[in-house]
């Protein structure tokens, strides 16, 4: 039996501190069940928030993984928390696709689609290019700068091994690892062109795109920080049937401070599952 979903957990609580407030130090489930046991059946059920209610709505048509990442908690705070991260969002340039935006196997974008602000990364003292090809959307190379530097100063260098892909790029990049690998191989670690995060300009392969990355101070100095500098790791450990890849130690996105925290509060640190609520969010009545 998989453990109660938080919704039913959402559900009670919303419920329940319309009634009253829970007994201290008592859980919520426990001052729920508490709660229905010893009050007398309303005659007319407490009017629910409508926000809670479409959260309530959201949370029942994800994923029962992310279900299962999402800890307890009170709603209230959920949505206070969600609203910062949505108004953030404003401050994006508007003409251009979001930080937030859903990209992966299922959901795309054109053949067409380029970031609006695009700007080449030039050698420079934060941090080392190994290419010179390399760009990136000026909102996320401002961030690599400042990132960078705040680990220069821990006395580590980040080195940036990839970043835009066009789709043509994306395409030929796929189709040499499938070359090399043959196409279910290639796949977990892969995007088929139009699926890539890379497309969206906001994607940095730190290192030697190697497992042997995690070993290096640059990988650990940013599995520590680059959340504090709005960086997510994409690809973790563990969950190739969520992201669609398998663990890629070295593939940070840009996704902005806020959003960090709500992925590291609200998701268990999953990129994936947070953008996939945000978009569910979106879309729900
Ligand atoms: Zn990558």
């Amino acid at each position: 039996m998989r453990k109660p979903i938080l919704l039913l957990t959402f559900f009670t609580i919303s419920l329940f501190t319309a009634c009253a407030k829970p007994k201290q130090n008592a859980s919520a489930s426990q001052a729920a069940a508490t709660s229905s046991a010893s009050q007398p059946v309303a005659e007319s059920a407490p009017a629910i928030d409508p926000k809670i209610q479409k959260l309530n709505r959201v949370l029942m048509s994800m994923t029962d993984r992310c279900k299962d990442a999402i800890p307890n908690g009170d709603p209230n705070e959920f949505l206070a928390d969600l609203e910062k991260v949505l108004q953030i969002e404003k401050a994006f340039p508007s003409d251009d696709l979001s930080l937030y935006y859903l990209i992966d196997k299922k959901h795309t974008v054109g053949a067409d689609y380029e970031p609006k602000h695009l700007r080449k990364l030039v050698a420079n003292d934060d941090y080392i290019i190994n290419k010179t090809t390399l760009a990136l959307r000026e909102d996320a190379d401002d961030a690599l700068h400042e990132m960078a530097r705040a680990a220069k100063k821990d006395g580590v260098t980040l080195d940036v091994s990839s970043t835009y892909r066009s789709y043509e790029t994306q395409e030929r990049t796929f189709n040499y690892w499938v070359s090399v690998d043959g196409l279910e191989e290639a796949e977990r670690e892969s995007a088929r062109p139009g699926t890539s995060q890379h497309q969206l300009g906001a994607a940095v392969d730190f290192g030697n795109i190697e497992d042997s990355y995690a070993l290096t101070d640059g990988c650990k100095w940013l599995n520590a920080h680059a959340n504090e500098y709005g960086w997510s790791l994409s690809f973790p450990q563990g969950y190739e049937d969520i992201t669609g890849y398998r663990w890629e130690c070295w593939h940070f996105r840009y996704i902005g401070v806020e959003a960090c925290r709500f992925q590291n509060k609200w998701f268990s640190g999953i990129q994936q599952f947070m953008f996939e609520f945000i978009d569910a969010w979106k879309n729900m009545e």
